[in-house]
């Protein structure tokens, strides 16, 4: 009958449309051989970037940061600590008590405003520094003097633990004549322009470093440091011997790998996808940061934006509908990938959501966004789980050790906060590493202590020099 033609038209429409839907998913279903296959090129990354011969043109940068020391439990002191690099600024007061390795802490948050953020160097510093003033007068500590340590969540070349030359932005900033320059000079000349206080600067500290010296002040296993948030990054415990930049061979020195630059050389093109590369071609630095365009909470929201407008061009989504807000950058921040994909809740409260960031969607379309959020952020977990297997595999062979117990830091928001990256991530590097037993902690706060922590024992070492 005419009416069960239609049925069946209407069916094999349906069928025809899952089929494209899969097709695309399917682009960001990795196969266990492909996880080898990046865990492989991380690991050959890895080498080039401590090797002197190949060091200059390493994507992955491999930069040696000057810290030695891992805290022993004897730190004490108040310190100030500055955290630039994610959404927001803060300044810190850290109180470290000795013994009972207990440390409190006073913060307070300031926004950086978006023409901060890409204006000019000098404007940034003197942002900052405002900022600090405010701190310091709201805690009642004008003309204090307090060493400070300042992370900077951004690649910087060190010649020591108190210089950092900027070798690029990242992520949201883009602010003028700071590349190429000394961020913890440029922070001095702004203290002088203002000419109301000194500080004592002693340390410029990458977010990764601060957050495994966090946990290693717990946890002396601790020789890992992983940032899975805004942007993406991994430092670790490297042998001076292999570390071919720095003179000595004696004991270790922590390595800022700065992966988040991996594949810039197109070593993983082959499994980047059409929707990788719009988002690298609409972000602030096209062509650098391609893994971690892959792996971090600024960038995941992008790719998923991306295939939805896909999916919609061709008919497959909001009834062929492309609105405004779907074409408006950053409207899929971490928090709602993290809430759309959580397992409680029910198709009805993921189109609320939809409906929140302005997209009206059928119950159909719910279903789909769901989809593309889980394979795109499962695929993030799993290659920031292959280059993490990568460094600890490194770490085994290195010590020649049958099996490797270590344990990694970590902090950031796609971590904390999505519902199954962390599992991911950990099922991963079990998979790739089986000779490892990883464990990981969570940093509380990691930037903050983290810097105040690196300061303490700066100024330990500064005192009595390394051992
Ligand atoms: C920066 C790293 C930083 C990471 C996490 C990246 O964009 O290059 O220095 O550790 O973000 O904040
Ligand atoms: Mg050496």
């Amino acid at each position: 009958t005419k009416g069960a033609a239609m049925v069946t038209a209407v069916a094999s429409r349906v069928q025809a449309q899952r089929k494209q839907i899969d097709e695309v998913l399917a682009l960001f279903r990795l196969t266990r051989e492909q996880l080898v296959d990046v865990q492989g090129k991380m690991r050959a990354e890895l080498e080039y970037g401590l090797n002197k011969k190949s060091h200059a043109l390493a994507t992955v940068k491999m930069l040696p940061t000057y810290v030695y020391g891992m805290p022993d439990g004897t730190e004490k002191g108040k310190y100030l600590a500055l955290d630039l690099g994610g959404t927001n600024f803060r300044v810190l007061l850290v109180k470290i008590r000795s013994g009972r390795r207990s440390v409190r802490m006073y913060n307070k948050i300031f926004a950086i405003p978006l023409e901060i953020m890409q204006g000019t160097g000098e404007e940034l510093f003197d942002h900052i520094v405002q900022c600090i003033a405010d701190f310091l007068e709201y805690m009642g500590l004008k003309g204090a003097q307090l060493p400070l340590g300042f992370t900077f969540s951004f690649p910087c070349r060190q010649t020591n633990i108190d210089k950092g030359t900027l070798i690029e932005w990242t992520k949201g900033f883009k602010a003028t004549d700071c590349e190429g320059e000394d961020v913890v000079d440029m922070l001095r000349e702004a203290i002088k322009r203002r000419n109301e206080f000194d500080l004592d600067i002693v340390a410029i500290v990458n977010d990764t470093v601060g957050t495994m010296m966090t946990c290693a002040h717990e946890d002396p296993n601790c020789e890992i440091g992983l940032i899975a948030g805004t942007g993406s990054n991994m430092c670790y415990m490297e042998e001076m011997r292999n570390i071919e930049l720095v003179e000595g061979d004696e004991g270790k020195m922590c390595i800022n790998t700065e992966w988040g630059g991996f594949g810039d050389n197109g070593c993983i093109d082959d499994i980047r996808t059409q929707y990788d590369k719009e988002v690298d071609e609409g972000s602030l630095n096209p062509g650098k940061q391609r893994y971690e365009k892959m792996t971090s909470g600024m960038y995941l929201g992008e790719i998923v934006r991306q295939i939805l407008i896909d999916l919609t061009k061709h008919g497959l989504l909001f009834r062929g509908q492309i609105s405004e807000r779907l074409r408006t950058r950053g409207i899929f921040e971490t928090k709602f990938l993290s809430q759309i994909e959580s397992d409680r809740l029910a198709l009805l409260q993921v189109r609320r959501i939809l409906q929140q960031l302005g997209l009206d969607s059928t119950c159909e379309d719910s279903i789909v966004v769901k989809e593309v959020c889980g394979a795109v952020s499962r695929r993030a977990a799993q290659l920031c789980g292959a280059g993490l297997a990568a460094v600890v595999e490194k770490r085994r062979q290195d010590q020649g050790l049958e099996h490797l117990k270590i344990t990694v830091g970590v902090d950031g928001t796609l971590y904390k906060l999505h519902p199954h990256f962390s599992r991911v991530l950990q099922e991963t590097v079990k998979e790739l590493a089986p000779q490892c037993d990883v464990m990981f902690i969570l940093s509380e706060d990691g930037s903050g202590k983290g810097a105040a922590l690196i300061t303490a024992v700066a100024k330990r070492l500064q005192q009595s020099p390394r051992e």
